[in-house]
């Protein structure tokens, strides 16, 4: 054959085609690319999970040291183990023992890229021909995609908004089965904003172990609480039914872009031994790879070194914008908020799309939203929840203001009332 002739018959993999179109990250491109760059106002983005753009939310100098003492230490320039550096894994069994009844060893520990790649991982390692897992409704769509693409099958559990988001645990019952690897809860909760009581938790732990299946705990925003309830971890009930605790530094230290997560196995009971669990998450490390080790070096001072003070005036903050934008929300009848958030950073609120003249869905109006008042928000049927929003409430408390100002001014314009 000629050059230039020869047939590169290369395909890739179809099940990746598409994905942006429901991913977080892609609907919010999509939103922002309808924002006119001409308008005069500035865009505001109440749309995803990252407040470290906004001054106020800056991690701590005990953490920015740490990184910068391991990196010149020259000790971290090495390859670290598949499951992470000894001294990392030790220092996070620590740092979840402090909440557990019992003490999780560095064995337990498998530190990951950023608590995505811990999902990523327990999804690959649970993914045996036939399996299913439960899932929350609304939740955090990278379950979907992954379990999707590991072909697991889907069911979505409810969560009842107006008992706090709690799960519905009959409704898990009546779905789990013989081939259920496992079910997802998120606490706090992404993207209701819930903290979970200890007896909610303890029935939870109560029902997986009726069911016979594990739990994957994604306790990302551990400790992001200012509510009535306190964070308790799942793990503190993991004698009913093992817990999977996936975990990072993304949220609570914001500092997502350095990628430092962990997977934790709590099995107090030994319900795992003898089975293949420890081998398969073992294998599977071998075919991934973690994040750099500088980081993981640094890991033992920023889990141990942080101040309270940081920690209180994060949730300080949090807790005032929640109000803020809680109670801004009251005063904007075409929005039903049915919970004010307790936890992590973001709240639910249902469109009442009966008042509209012209919005036809969840996508619509953030669409026209982005278009008209260059504010984006995350449309609910991303989360599987069409015809509500996620709105971050995590943000410089003046954007927060004036963004919410915007929602109010749109529902105006568009409401049944005004076009007459
Ligand atoms: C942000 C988030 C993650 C991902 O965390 P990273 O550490 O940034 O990978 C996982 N689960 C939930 C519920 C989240 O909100």
């Amino acid at each position: 054959m000629e050059n230039g002739e020869k047939n590169f018959n290369v395909r890739g993999n179809e099940k990746l085609i598409g994905s942006s179109d429901t991913a977080i990250r892609g609907v919010l491109a999509l939103l922002k690319d309808n924002v006119d760059q001409s308008m005069q106002k500035p865009m505001i983005v109440l749309g995803h999970g990252d407040p470290t753009s906004f001054s106020g939310f800056r991690t701590t100098q005990v953490a920015e040291e740490a990184v910068i003492e391991a990196l010149k230490s020259a000790q971290y320039n090495c390859y670290a183990p598949t499951v992470g550096l000894l001294s990392a894994r030790g220092a996070v069994a620590e740092y979840l023992s402090r909440d557990l009844p019992y003490k999780l060893s560095s064995t337990n520990v498998h530190i990951t890229s950023g608590c995505a790649h811990a999902i990523e991982i327990i999804l690959m390692v649970l993914a045996r021909p036939g399996a299913n897992i439960l899932l929350p409704k609304p939740g955090f769509p990278y379950y979907d995609a992954r379990a999707e693409f590991s072909e697991i099958e889907i069911r979505h559990y409810d969560l009842i908004s107006d008992r706090g988001w709690e799960i519905n645990l009959d409704q898990v019952e009546a779905l789990a089965d013989d081939n259920t690897a496992a079910m997802v809860v998120i606490n706090p909760g992404n993207p209701c904003g819930s903290v979970y009581s200890y007896q909610h938790l303890e029935q939870v732990a109560m029902t997986a172990q009726l069911l016979g299946i594990p739990i994957i705990a994604d306790e990302v925003y551990d400790h992001l609480t200012f509510g009535s309830n306190p964070f308790v971890p799942m793990g503190v009930f993991a004698s009913l039914a093992p817990v999977f605790t996936l975990g990072s530094i993304s949220k609570r230290w914001l500092a997502p872009g350095w990628r430092l997560g962990w997977l934790a196995i709590c099995d107090p009971a030994r319900n795992f031994q003898g089975n293949t669990i420890d081998d398969c998450i073992k294998g599977c490390f071998n075919i991934v790879s973690g994040p750099p080790t500088f980081i993981q070096g640094a890991i033992p001072q920023i889990l141990e070194n942080t101040r309270e003070e940081f920690f209180s005036d994060i949730n300080a903050k949090l807790k005032e914008c929640a109000g803020i934008a809680y109670s801004k929300i009251q005063e904007i009848p075409w929005l039903t908020c049915p919970l004010k958030p307790e936890g992590s950073m973001f709240l639910m609120v249902r469109l009442n799309l009966g008042m509209f003249e012209d919005v036809a869905d969840d996508m619509d109006f953030c669409l026209k939203l982005a278009r008209e008042e260059a504010l984006i928000l995350l449309p609910g049927f991303v989360m599987g929840m069409k015809n509500w929003l996620r709105i971050t409430f995590a943000a410089e408390l003046s954007a927060l203001q004036d963004g919410i100002g915007r929602i109010k001014s749109f529902c105006v314009r568009h409401s049944l009332a005004a076009a007459h």
